[in-house]
């Protein structure tokens, strides 16, 4: 296998020249020329030869490279077409790569899993475009697809409102939904120089390791998200409001305050002071409760 040679501003402001690259804002093309934050990421990854790797939008092939030295394979997935020439020069002799012409969203990764890991779990490795982190990553746990991981550079805010609980301001949906299903934590800050060109943001690597089973027992997940999305919608209302303004949810006054009140918490509750345990007992309160009446 040969080793990487990508990374540095050099050999990239090289590759780019040469192919004469022009860069697109649209796809949020931000490319890492720092070794040592691709270390970084691949170590945090724990990557071994018995992984499967999926890469979203690998670029010129910088962190493809590097991957491709640490996994048994590599998928990687690039929607710019002008990159694709490049990829097959850079990585030429990176003999478990593949690379796909197409955009993330449009995959079927549980089916790309199953055809190129044999369903076995993957692990997800990116420096994302930011403008569609969220969909990606819930789109990853909401279609269940098998990944061990995910090990991603996002923008740092968002990093930090995946990670935060109740009581802070960047607490939210996304940290809600990202802390049902994994386990994150941030594993570097990473500035604007470290990429090109400069991103206007700082940015972050965060690890977010699925869980095998949910930390909390909900009997009705996608009516938890529901609850979720109500009261963060309306954040500035109490939960009892949020929750009776919501077209998605149908239940009346009372049953939401009897399910409020459950919990133990005052009827001015806003869902921001929530936690995970709370949102969980919140909804199995009501779908119990409904189900008992009906
Ligand atoms: N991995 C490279 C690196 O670290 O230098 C590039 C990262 S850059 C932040 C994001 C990459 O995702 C770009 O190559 C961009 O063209 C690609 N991309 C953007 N939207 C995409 C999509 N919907 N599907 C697949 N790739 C996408």
């Amino acid at each position: 296998m040969k080793e990487p040679t990508l990374g540095n501003p050099q050999n990239t402001i090289a590759v780019l020249h040469r192919y004469n690259f022009a860069f697109q804002k649209k796809f949020g093309q931000n490319f890492l020329i720092d070794t040592h934050v691709l270390d970084k990421i691949i170590r945090s990854a724990e990557i071994s030869r018995d992984d499967m790797v999926l890469e979203i939008g690998p670029g010129i092939g910088t962190m493809t490279q590097y991957l491709a030295c640490a996994a048994g394979k590599v998928i990687a997935v690039e929607i710019d077409r002008a990159l694709i020439p490049i990829l097959e020069d850079t990585l030429d002799g990176f003999d478990n790569v593949t690379v796909l012409n197409e955009d993330i969203l449009k995959v079927d990764i549980a089916e790309l899993a199953e055809r190129e890991n044999g369903g076995r779990p993957i692990k997800v490795v990116a420096n994302l475009p930011y403008y569609i982190t969220t969909p990606i990553i819930m789109g990853l746990f909401e279609k269940h697809v098998p990944v061990k991981s995910i090990t991603v550079m996002v923008q740092k805010e968002v990093a930090e409102r995946m990670q935060v609980g109740p009581g802070t301001k960047d607490y939210g949906a996304l940290s809600l939904a990202v802390q049902y299903y994994a386990k994150p934590y941030i594993v570097a800050n990473v500035p604007p120089n470290c990429f090109m060109p400069r991103p206007k943001v700082g940015s972050a690597v965060i690890c977010l390791e699925r869980y095998e089973k949910p930390p909390v027992q909900v009997d009705d997940e996608r009516l938890m998200f529901r609850i979720i999305r109500a009261s963060f919608n309306q954040r500035r209302k109490t939960l009892a409001n949020g929750m009776k303004n919501s077209p998605e949810l149908d239940y009346t006054k009372e049953q939401i305050e009897a399910a409020i009140e459950s919990l133990g918490r005052g009827a001015g509750v806003r869902g921001e002071a929530l936690t995970l345990e709370e949102f969980a007992a919140l909804t199995n309160a009501l779908s119990r409760k409904c189900n008992s009446d009906s």
